[in-house]
């Protein structure tokens, strides 16, 4: 892929290569990261330079500004890269992240800054007061872990367990958050040395339980790691003007920026469908009604709703059954079917359409064999979009901070982030940062969730600029305003 060989390989920290698998985990906002197709990065870049010029603030002052934070990251990457591997070391999974959110609020406090902690179950917030006035720019990151064992031969790899939804499960840093989490303390610390010069504030959030909570399983009714920070207030008293957030990702090599305009990851909802026949004998099925038959209908009927009802000229959906259980003897046809599956769109209105097309689907191709379907779906995450107005105004910032040749475009991700309520109450751009190593092709890379997923370390400081750069370059354009 040519997105390699545009900087040297980095070493991995082990120097290992690792054995390439792909996890089977399918629970949770599991990221599923198509790999870029070097055309589209291609015109991306010719598309991000044309548009990126007028855009950028060149100011002296400016570039001073840009030439400390750059400075002050790099002078604070060895305790960047230390925050990492305790955190990745001791691995807590969502609303039990009490080790992590303990880390996190003595550096804040540390820092000097005012500190909120139990935000959102174990959320912890910070707000650094800049010297002079001007917007206030939140940043967010996520601390949670997976219930996953890990396999990469690590000296810091996790040996930890936990309790996940009542069960003992191994637990590891499958998705990054503690290179997030470290990365905005690092942030942090940075912005914090610079407090006196920064004509604006910034909120720190590093919040619970992204991957869903680790003490219930959703019902449509309890809310969690995003949505009940936001319920919190976490976004008022100072309000928010611009919210920023980042994922490693290993569908990019190492230090890469990828971001998009528009809707950038999917919605997810999940959907159960229960059947409800007549129990009978397996040889006399005519004496009863047979749910398998009518569910086998129902999957069938149900594949028509993206490929034949809805616009996806518009944007594409995903409709999938993942579980199907119902019976339990070859002579038997049961009462019941249960059926699981999900739903990933972009546009909101097409998510309403398919949760009443699921519906009518099911209803009546139950009702055709005189079964009885009943339908509930219950809303977990919205579409992460990126404002365009937003992303063309920081595109030059992140276009400067990874450097020519090392940004592109994202392909459409249909993954799901709770980073979507923080864009329901400012405007927000979420992007994603490669950690591939660059000896290793991002393509076959173990993705994110996987036991064999890693984080090359160096480009962690791609990120604490990033989220650095973002916010001076927010705050100085508001104040040019
Ligand atoms: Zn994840
Ligand atoms: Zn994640």
């Amino acid at each position: 892929m040519s997105t390699n060989g545009h900087r040297a390989p980095v070493e991995h920290a082990t120097g290992k290569r690792h054995r390439m698998r792909r996890c089977a985990l399918a629970v949770c906002a599991a990221l599923a990261l198509g790999a870029v197709p070097a055309s589209i990065v291609r015109a991306q870049q010719a598309a991000n330079a044309a548009g990126a010029a007028g855009a950028a603030i060149q100011t002296a002052a400016a570039q001073a500004l840009h030439a400390q934070i750059d400075e002050r990251a790099k002078a604070i990457e060895p305790q960047l890269v230390a925050w990492r591997r305790d955190i990745h070391q001791h691995p807590e999974l969502g609303n039990l992240e009490t080790r992590t959110a303990a880390l996190v609020a003595d550096h804040l406090r540390k820092l000097g800054m005012e500190v909120k902690t139990g935000v959102g179950v174990t959320g912890v917030v910070g707000l650094l007061k800049g010297g002079k006035p001007g917007p206030v720019v939140a940043l967010r990151a996520d601390m949670d872990a997976l219930p996953v064992k890990e396999q990469v031969d690590l000296p810091f790899a996790s040996k930890t367990k936990g309790v996940y939804l009542g069960k003992e499960v191994d637990v590891m840093h499958a998705c990054g958050h503690d290179a997030h989490t470290a990365m905005l303390m690092a942030t942090a610390e940075v912005l914090a040395g610079m407090k006196d010069q920064l004509p604006g504030s910034v909120k720190f959030i590093f919040q619970a339980a992204e991957e869903s909570p680790a003490t219930f399983e959703p019902d449509g009714e309890k809310i969690w790691g995003a949505k009940q920070m936001v319920k919190e207030g976490v976004m008022r008293d100072p309000k928010v003007d611009a919210v920023f957030g980042l994922h490693v990702s290993s569908a990019y090599p190492s230090g890469w920026i990828a971001w998009r305009a528009g809707p950038a990851m999917s919605a997810v909802d999940q959907f159960w469908i229960d059947v409800t026949g007549k129990q009978t004998h397996g040889a006399r099925p005519w004496s009863g009604i047979d749910p398998i038959v009518a569910s086998a209908q129902i999957i069938t009927g149900i594949q028509t709703i993206v490929s034949r009802q809805s616009n996806i000229g518009l944007e594409p959906a995903v409709v999938t059954i993942g579980a199907i259980n119902g019976g339990n003897r070859m002579n038997i046809i049961p009462d019941k079917v249960a059926m699981l599956g999900t739903i990933r769109t972009y546009d909101e209105g097409m998510k309403k359409d398919i949760h009443k097309r699921l519906a009518t689907t099911a209803e009546h191709i139950a009702e055709s064999s005189g079964a009885k379907a009943k339908v509930r779906v219950v809303e977990l995450y919205n579409a992460v979009v990126n404002p365009p107005q937003l992303v063309a105004q920081m595109a030059p910032t992140l276009e400067r901070v990874a450097g020519a040749g090392n940004f592109g475009v994202q392909p459409k991700s249909q993954a799901s982030e709770d980073f979507s309520f923080y864009q329901q109450e400012a405007p927000g751009m979420f992007f994603y940062l490669g950690v591939t190593p660059r000896n290793e092709d991002p393509n076959t890379a173990p993705s994110n969730h996987s036991p064999l997923f890693h984080v090359d370390e160096p480009a962690m400081l791609y990120g604490v600029r990033a989220l650095s750069n973002m916010a001076v370059d927010y705050m100085l354009a508001a104040n040019k305003n």
